[in-house]
């Protein structure tokens, strides 16, 4: 008869280096070795609902979402993983809700659901491109996207899918920024790319202050003492303690995307330093 080890060798090969007091690492988030002239190989891009919604007052523009698409197939294209988290300031967010005097705990999940809608769109956007996508959501919807499973998203990544994370951290209280901060830290993300309308931080607001000034540097715990208000406090101190690089861009202008994943382009990088 076939003993353990012969009927399960790789069982079996565990077994005989512990018995030899060998310790095996199971390895399932190894980082992608890096590639010439790229500053980052892993990266989990930010955007707001407000960027998806382009000149309009409220919702989506298909055109934006095209445009938001091409940069990110462009990035892909250049070998980097991507990963998106995106928001919902377009549709619906919670404390607007219970400004109104809704339940603050209903008002989130309509604001995660908005979440939802703005990941099929993109989804949506990246297919027609031909990029390989896949929508999962920290609200298990079987119907419409996979559930977020960490070791998934991993292998989806791996495999050069753009994994964009919908509903948010499937929690109330909670805002996309966090989810970005959380998922990044998840996915072992080198940076986490935040595009805005303006082009990094500043001394102050650039469009009420023409002698504000853009820092090239930033430290973590300079935006939380000075209110910057770049990515909201919970976001940024996630990212300080697995001292994960915040980069601040213009995610308006095309291409700009791709520049900053080269290191060129104006950004402002929030960090340790
Ligand atoms: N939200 C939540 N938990 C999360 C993420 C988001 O409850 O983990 C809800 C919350 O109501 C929030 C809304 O979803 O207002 C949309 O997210 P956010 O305000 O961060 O969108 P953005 O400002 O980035 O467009």
């Amino acid at each position: 008869m076939m003993d353990f080890s012969e009927r399960f060798p790789y069982f079996g090969a565990v077994l005989s280096n512990r018995a030899k007091g060998i310790d095996i690492m199971i390895k399932t988030s190894e980082k992608p070795a890096p590639k010439a002239g790229i500053a980052h190989n892993r990266v989990l891009l930010k955007m707001s609902g407000e960027v998806l919604m382009g000149e309009k007052e409220f919702g989506l523009d298909s055109k934006t979402l095209n445009r938001v698409a091409r940069d990110i197939k462009q990035v892909i294209d250049m070998g980097v993983e991507v990963c998106v988290s995106v928001g919902a300031g377009n549709i619906f967010r919670g404390v607007s809700g219970a400004a109104e005097g809704m339940d603050r705990t209903q008002a989130d999940y309509m604001g995660m659901l908005g979440i939802v809608i703005n990941a099929l769109a993109l989804q949506s956007a990246l297919e027609q491109l031909n990029v390989d996508t896949r929508v999962m959501s920290a609200i298990p919807m079987s119907a419409i996207c996979e559930p977020y499973i960490r070791r998934k998203a991993m292998r989806h990544m791996e495999k050069g899918r753009v994994v964009i994370f919908a509903a948010g951290t499937g929690n109330p209280y909670f805002t996309s920024d966090t989810t970005a901060a959380l998922r990044a830290s998840e996915m072992n993300c080198d940076a986490i790319l935040k595009g805005t309308k303006v082009d990094g931080v500043y001394t102050a607001d650039p469009n009420k202050d023409p002698s504000a000034k853009r820092f090239d540097q930033i430290t973590y715990m300079d935006v939380l003492t000075k209110d910057l208000r770049v990515m909201d406090a919970t976001a940024v101190s996630l990212a300080r303690e697995n001292d994960i690089p915040i980069i601040i861009f213009n995610v308006r202008q095309e291409g700009n995307f791709a520049q900053v994943m080269t290191g060129k382009g104006t950004f402002t990088t929030v960090s340790g330093k």
